[in-house]
């Protein structure tokens, strides 16, 4: 699933946008999941004519601005993701094309392809009824901000709620820090050579710093490299990222751990995978 890295690669492509004015939306194999949209085609035609002021990003979704108060949000969901082609060029491979935005004097378009369906477009009246509903409303300040926000993930730590939770699980949380998924989770307490399975309560404030820095350190590296390809992540221009190179952990169960020679493990926490090295982490 595109976390805040994948998500942040997307958002800096489709910035390109920013200041065209929509010639046409057009949907196309809508699954039931985007059935809630009654009249679909309609409610989208409202945004033709409209110039896209600003797509911004908070934690793993995009929230799309435009000349009139109407907002959209839009998250990639496992496998969503937006494709920016040539009109004339549309890539032939795209079967699960979902919407594709043309522009005003612009000869390059945006094409959402998503082939689990678990992407989402929801559209707000204003932006502040964005801001104002779930799940942006409960999302704690974002992983990829600089410099990172250390004193409010230490003191999201804090919170009584949390003491007994392990470290594995509750990174996952957005409210504590947005847009760190099961990759980067992985990553982060690997780099912070913290184990999964420790419990918040027991952390002491240097190794909360030092994983504030490792979580800093890791998505903003995954950004630079384009983000992760491990399923169906794709640039915007069709290519794998490249973050996948450099995990140490995540995905890599009974490799060698590159500092240690120690086995990777793999655990389940929360019904997601977690990898670690038990030597190197503690
Ligand atoms: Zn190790």
């Amino acid at each position: 699933m595109p976390e805040g890295p994948e998500v942040e690669c997307t958002r800096l492509s489709l910035r390109r946008f920013e200041g065209k004015k929509i010639a046409k939306i057009e949907l196309t194999k809508l699954s039931q999941k985007y059935k809630k949209y009654k009249g679909k085609q309609k409610i989208f035609d409202e945004f033709i004519g409209r110039t896209i002021t600003k797509i911004e990003r908070k934690g793993k979704f995009l929230i799309w601005g435009f000349d009139f108060p109407k907002v959209i949000l839009n998250h990639l969901g496992m496998s969503g993701h937006w494709i920016i082609s040539e009109v004339e060029d549309v890539p032939a491979h795209i079967i699960h094309l979902k919407i594709k935005i043309l522009f005003k004097n612009e000869n390059m378009i945006a094409i959402f392809e998503d082939t689990r369906n678990f992407g989402q477009f929801r559209i707000y009246d204003t932006y502040q009824d964005v801001m104002n509903h779930l799940p942006i409303r409960n999302l704690g300040p974002d992983g990829l901000k600089v410099p990172f926000p250390q004193e409010a993930f230490a003191e999201k730590l804090k919170l009584k709620k949390n003491a007994n939770k392990e470290i594995g699980r509750i990174l996952l949380d957005q409210s504590l820090i947005a847009g760190i998924g099961n990759i980067y989770k992985s990553e982060s307490l690997a780099l912070a050579k913290i184990t999964p399975l420790k419990l918040v309560k027991k952390l002491k404030p240097e190794e909360i710093e030092r994983l504030g820095g490792s979580i800093s350190i890791i998505l903003r590296k995954a950004v630079k490299s384009m983000g992760s390809s491990i399923q169906s992540y794709r640039t915007s221009t069709g290519e794998e990222g490249s973050a996948q190179n450099w995990h140490k952990v995540y995905a890599k169960a009974g490799s060698n751990c590159e500092s240690c020679g120690n086995r990777i493990i793999r655990i389940v926490q929360d019904k997601r995978s977690t990898f670690y090295c038990e030597k190197c982490q503690v």
